[in-house]
């Protein structure tokens, strides 16, 4: 039987307890579909300051560079919040991301029908149910480029610089393209290029590297009508792709639209297939240890990971079929509604599990 290995990075706070969910969904899907998972656990974060001083030991890189994909939990919390910059856990997130070379970040804004009325937005905009796709670039831009402090006229002044080459542009554009091709068929660049002439390069390579995806269709849009029509009437995106800066701010905009930060999945894609996959949310250590956290966007960042690094598109969808069917049986406390009975983490688990 085919085996994936799988790094599993659970860190703190309510990681492990959520991990441990999306771990039993795959092997659940495994079950189902014929294949098996092999996993191995590494330390990442809090816990690996604990246990070995230091936030990214070098075991918890090998461990993830020898896998077929990373399942990360979360990190951090307030009994390392005092340790300087490179010392917190949050540095060891950064540093894994850059250990393994991914350059782009997935984020799909999703509402499923049930939670319909979890949305800031009406249901006529959303038509009830959405799927989009933010693709944004993760290691260039403006976060990476050259900054300072400076002086002009004699008055202190600062300065930051957005830059991107065109190979770096050519492989985000490839994986917004290549996505496209397995979803809806549609990308939508994002850029400034009207004032920005990072984003004029920007325009023309996309546009060039769309012409190797004849059946995926292009448009462009401007950041500041984008912001608009991500709220105005989003069912209009499928993949929107985007560069460092742009997507940071336009990916958080459309995870509120799904309403509720426990739902969301995310993964990080390099070169290879191998990525690493976490819930967009962090540790909530107000709620570890208690049973109470919502599993789905660490099962949905599990259904990620069947789909895009371990060609299991059945059991991905499976997943994601058993989640929405959930949601209709019952609900985690951050989603409580409808008259369905809260439930803890585990039962929840439990639910999807069994639906798959
Ligand atoms: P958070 O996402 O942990 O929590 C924000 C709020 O959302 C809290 O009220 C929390 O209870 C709730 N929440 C989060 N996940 C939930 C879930 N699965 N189910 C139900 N409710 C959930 O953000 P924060 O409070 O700003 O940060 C807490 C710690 O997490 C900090 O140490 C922060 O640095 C870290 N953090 C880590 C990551 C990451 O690992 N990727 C991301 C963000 C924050």
């Amino acid at each position: 039987m085919k085996t994936y290995r799988i790094a599993v990075l659970a860190g703190d706070g309510i990681g492990p307890e959520i991990t441990a969910q999306a771990r039993r969904a795959l092997d659940r899907a495994g079950e189902r579909f014929g294949f098996a998972l092999r996993y191995e656990e590494a330390l990442l974060g809090g816990c690996a300051i604990d246990a070995a001083g230091l936030p990214l030991p070098p075991e918890t890189v090998d461990c993830c560079k020898n896998a077929d994909a990373t399942l990360l939990g979360a990190v951090g919390g307030p009994q390392w919040d005092g340790l300087p910059g490179a010392r917190r856990p949050e540095a060891g997130l950064l540093g894994i991301r850059s250990a393994l070379g991914l350059f782009s970040n997935l984020r799909p804004a999703m509402i499923f029908p049930p939670l319909q009325t979890a949305s800031p937005l009406k249901a006529e905009v959303t038509g009830g149910a959405l799927d989009l796709l933010i693709v944004r670039e993760l290691t260039g831009g403006i976060y990476f480029g050259a900054r300072g402090r400076c002086e002009v006229d004699g008055q202190p002044a600062a300065f930051d610089t957005e830059q991107y080459s065109v190979p770096e542009i050519e492989r985000i554009a490839r994986v917004a393209f290549s996505l496209a091709e397995k979803r809806r068929g549609r990308v939508c660049s994002v850029d400034k290029a009207n004032v920005l002439e990072s984003s004029r390069l920007w325009r023309e390579t996309v546009a060039r590297i769309a012409r190797e995806f004849p059946g995926v269709a292009l448009e462009h849009l401007y950041v500041d009508n984008c912001a608009m029509q991500l709220v105005r009437d989003p069912k209009q995106f499928d993949v929107i792709v985007t560069s460092n800066l742009f997507g940071d701010i336009l990916s958080d905009e459309a995870a509120m639209i799904s309403g509720s930060i426990g739902m969301l999945p995310s993964a990080s894609l390099g070169a290879g297939k191998a990525g690493l996959y976490e819930p967009v949310h962090g540790s909530a250590p107000d709620l570890a240890g208690r049973d109470a956290a919502n599993p789905l966007a660490a099962i949905l960042s599990a259904a990620m990971m069947l789909r895009y690094s371990l060609d299991e598109p059945e059991a991905a969808a499976a997943v994601e079929r058993a989640v929405r069917q959930a949601l209709e049986q019952a609900r985690t406390a951050d989603i409580a509604g409808g008259g369905l009975p809260v439930c803890g983490c585990a039962e929840m688990g439990a639910r999807v599990c069994a639906l798959i």
